[in-house]
């Protein structure tokens, strides 16, 4: 896969590029990535790439030109590649939005600053807008890097173990189950038994049903759309039946 990032701060991705995940997936070739300066478009000595707004008003906008030089260099290269703006008016950023994103060959982002891109740009160069979530940030940057964190970990290979992400939370619509490690008791608090088993079944069961109660405690407005299983319905209701002998035990 190859992500590239138009930006004015190309900095700023130095370290996203060299920590973890990502780090592993570029030395791999599972990534290529590049953050290309887009000051490297503009003309004159001072190389500007914003202007103040037509009609006046606060703030600066991103001048067309060394934007849109910057994005048909990055297509040059990668002919095939979809061209993101990062920006609080795109469509919301989610889980299923990176499943989708990560059937791509080739990504450009392009990273907004000040009041944002010249439309015109927006018009002829852009073919999708994401955003990740309704607040304003000072430039697309750490926007995109959130999206293209949560497209590459579901890059066959990227996580080396393919599991990995498929019981994240969000990817079958649920929020993914409890985690434990060593040791067996800390401060007072028990692992699940069942977890300590060793029996696969149970354990998946337990998995499941621990999957609902976060999913049903902390995101409700998931369930309402999920079509359950049958292994979820029955614990539903079992639930159901738990909650019908309290009330009536306190009736
Ligand atoms: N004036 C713009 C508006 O009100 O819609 C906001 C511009 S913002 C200060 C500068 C840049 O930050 C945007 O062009 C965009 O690239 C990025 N940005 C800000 N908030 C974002 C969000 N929630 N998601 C994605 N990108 C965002």
């Amino acid at each position: 896969m190859n992500f590239s990032v138009l930006t004015i701060f190309p900095g700023m991705f130095d370290d996203f590029a060299s920590h973890g995940i990502i780090r592993r997936a570029i030395e791999s070739g599972c990534l290529r990535f590049g953050a290309v300066d887009i000051r490297d478009f503009a003309e004159g000595r001072h190389r500007v790439t914003d202007d103040r707004p037509y009609g006046g008003g606060s703030g600066m906008v991103m001048k067309p030109e060394p934007l849109a030089a910057a994005i048909k260099a990055a297509k040059d290269i990668n002919p095939e590649g979809k061209t993101i703006l990062m920006s609080p008016q795109g469509r919301r950023f989610d889980q299923s939005e990176a499943q989708a994103l990560a059937s791509f060959r080739d990504i450009v982002f392009v990273c907004g600053r000040y009041e944002g891109v010249d439309e015109r740009v927006y018009e002829n160069y852009i073919d999708d807008e994401l955003s990740i979530g309704d607040y304003v940030l000072t430039g697309g940057e750490l926007a995109a890097m959130v999206v293209m964190d949560a497209v590459i970990r579901l890059v066959p290979g990227v996580l080396g173990n393919e599991n990995s992400s498929a019981s994240d939370s969000f990817s079958d619509g649920l929020l993914e189950h409890a985690h434990y490690t060593r040791p067996d008791v800390f401060e007072g608090k028990s692992v699940p038994e069942v977890l300590l088993s060793g029996h696969h079944e149970n354990i998946e069961d337990w998995r499941t049903e621990s999957a609902l109660i976060r999913t049903f405690l902390k995101r409700p407005d998931l369930m309402l759309e999920r079509h359950f299983s049958e292994q979820e319905k029955q614990i539903l209701q079992k639930w159901q039946r738990y909650l019908e002998t309290l009330i009536g035990d306190n009736s």
